[in-house]
């Protein structure tokens, strides 16, 4: 079983912020932000790649109920999956990284010059 379903399963502690019957948010181990939660459907999912359409119209109206629950939906947010090897995924269990509480940059992402990937 996987680091996140043992996660869903309570077999491994984890700080909770909500849940529904299909979906848990928890607050990330390193924080990369003032507010930086992780949503993962409670099914086990590789990634972006294998979640149905139902399954997403239904985890995104839960992703915004986390940003409300935090209270970042006025100040604005960054939602973020990372899919496979070049994506940068280390956890093989689909989640959205939800990110706020201060003015985001991009300096996360560009420490590269773009021209590099060209
Ligand atoms: P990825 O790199 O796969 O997109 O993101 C994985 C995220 O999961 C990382 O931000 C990492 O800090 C977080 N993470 C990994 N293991 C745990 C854990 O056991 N508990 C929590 N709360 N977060 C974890
Ligand atoms: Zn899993």
């Amino acid at each position: 079983m996987c680091i996140f379903c043992k996660i869903v399963n309570k077999e491994i502690p984890s700080n909770l912020v909500l849940e529904d019957d299909d979906f848990y948010a928890f607050h990330d181990i390193n924080p990369k932000a003032p507010v930086h939660i992780l949503v993962i459907p409670k099914v086990h999912v590789d990634s972006f790649n294998e979640i149905s359409s139902e399954l997403m119209g239904k985890m995104t109206p839960f992703i915004q109920r986390v940003a409300t629950h935090v209270g970042i939906e006025k100040s604005g947010y960054r939602v973020i999956t990372n899919i496979g090897d070049d994506g940068g995924q280390e956890v093989k269990h689909l989640h959205f990284h939800v990110l706020g509480g201060a003015k985001l940059t991009w300096s996360h992402f560009t420490d590269a010059d773009p021209k590099d990937y060209l």
